[in-house]
């Protein structure tokens, strides 16, 4: 990747002046020129790898600027003043976020702390974008993976697949959650990869010709009607067809996996055509239309879906959506930060708004139950949340302002009713000292200890507050 190159790319969807990202890419090369990869390359590739993906991603120069200097800070002697007064505020604060979440080590193979280091990095890094870079740093670092040593790969490959992969679809960036997926799944478990890309490559090329077919019989029907479109089979996602197999406890032979091909055209009004086009050529499996444009998905997705058999007798999953349509589902939450530079930046902060508005949406969606769905509205749109660390190296999560003693009750009531000192940091801590996030927190307790009531105004978190008070009012410490 060359410069001229990068610029080219950026210039085709954006209008904003270059000199930042000019200056950023000379600023980085030089930054990094001491060191090198383990493939043995220059540092810098890695940097204008990043930007690469992040261009692809259409994002703003801002953004691009931040992946070329992204680890300009974690790995060079630049302090963040000399950056700030270098690059601005904007991408000083991109950066800083981006290694922010660089020092997280992420080692549980417990769900639910998964889903807790999901949080965090959310909440740690407070941009949309910053999540953008980290997700496009991490990509590349998987796509280069086999330089590095077995047990390396493991453990990144583990970190990819259970963090940063769900965090991708969360976002709606459907296409890297695939990608990331795919890389982990083969360094996880390298036989089942190999036997069934070999399967799958197969089945798909034994498709070919269904595909064929098909766009043939939709061009020859849509004759000199002259409605723009082009054809695409979906992308093949191996882990998810893996997953599949284990879930189901079938073998890839058993597993059904129709055919998915996708029309994308200029307008709605096209898509309806496209549609009819498309029922008069092939017969419709009753009851498989969905309209997605007139009435969208809650994450704002939108396409016609059908499914049609084709002369073979095999099923044939369709969607057809316009351009924007396409970008949406394939980018997420990325397709819509680009603010929009022609209108001079006027809607910038409408868009911001409601690209949070989305991703909300696109992270609650995933949710299952309605419980779930409650809980995480109510603590994910709190940011200023915190979180603590055990000695075990688990996450927990806690409002701004708690202290040890709250910490203890989220543990375990047994563990606050008994608490008699902490340790923060492996420095002792007082009872009502508040906490900072990502402190590590140690609870020292005694059996014979028991609550007092002066904790009453120490506690910050109503779980405590409410067990301190139980146990106070059952000894007659307490009337009400
Ligand atoms: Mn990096």
């Amino acid at each position: 990747m060359e410069l001229e190159e990068l610029l080219k790319k950026f210039k085709e969807y954006s209008a904003q002046d270059t000199t930042v990202l000019e200056y950023a890419w000379s600023y980085s090369s030089e930054a990094h020129n001491e060191q090198h990869r383990a493939s043995g390359e220059m540092y810098f590739v890695h940097c204008a790898a990043v930007a690469e993906i992040l261009v692809d991603y259409k994002m703003d120069q801002e953004t691009v600027a931040a992946g070329l200097l992204h680890d300009v800070l974690e790995d060079t002697k630049i302090s963040p003043e000399t950056f700030g007064k270098e690059f601005g505020s904007e991408i000083l604060n991109l950066v800083t976020g981006v290694t922010k979440i660089e020092t997280l080590r992420f080692s549980s193979r417990d769900e639910a702390q998964a889903e807790n280091w999901r949080k965090m990095i959310l909440a740690t890094a407070k941009d949309i974008r910053v999540i953008v870079i980290k997700l496009a740093d991490r990509l590349h670092n998987m796509r280069t993976l086999n330089f590095l040593p077995r047990e390396k790969q493991l453990e990144i490959s583990h970190e990819t697949i259970s963090l940063y992969a769900p965090l991708a679809q969360r976002l709606g960036i459907f296409q890297l959650k695939s990608e990331l997926e795919d890389l982990s799944f083969k360094y996880l478990f390298p036989d089942e990869y190999q036997s069934l890309l070999t399967k799958v490559q197969l089945r798909y090329a034994m498709r070919e010709k269904l595909l064929q077919d098909f766009k043939l019989a939709v061009e020859t029907h849509l004759g000199g009607t002259q409605i723009p479109h082009r054809v695409l089979s979906r992308a093949k996602n191996l882990y998810s067809i893996y997953r599949k197999m284990l879930r189901q406890e079938k073998p890839f032979e058993e597993i059904q996996d129709a055919l998915g091909v996708r029309i994308i055209t200029d307008s709605i009004v096209n898509c309806y055509a496209l549609l009819g086009t498309v029922h008069s050529v092939f017969k419709p499996v009753a009851g498989s239309f969905t309209d997605y444009i007139a009435v969208p998905k809650m994450n704002l997705y939108q396409s016609l879906h059908t499914s049609v058999m084709a002369a073979s007798g095999e099923i044939i999953e369709i969607q057809i959506r316009t351009e924007d349509m396409h970008r949406t589902s394939e980018y997420g939450i990325a397709a819509h930060w680009r603010y929009k530079m022609g209108d001079k930046g006027a809607d910038r902060h409408l868009d911001e708004k409601l690209n949070w508005l989305r991703q909300w949406m696109e992270w609650l969606q995933d949710l299952s139950s309605p419980r779930e769905f409650i809980e995480s509205f109510k603590t994910d749109l709190e940011l200023d949340q915190i979180f603590i660390f055990t000695p075990k190296g688990e996450v927990k999560p806690l409002p701004e302002g708690a202290t040890p003693l709250d910490f203890a009750y989220m543990i375990h009531t047994d563990i606050g009713n008994t608490c008699i000192g902490a340790k923060v940091n492996n420095k002792m801590s007082r009872l009502d000292h508040p906490l900072k996030s990502g402190d590590l927190c140690e609870i020292i307790t005694r059996r014979s200890s028991a609550p007092k009531k002066d904790w009453l105004g120490i506690v910050k978190t109503a779980g405590a507050r409410s067990h301190i008070r139980k146990y106070l009012r059952e000894h007659g410490q307490l009337q009400d």
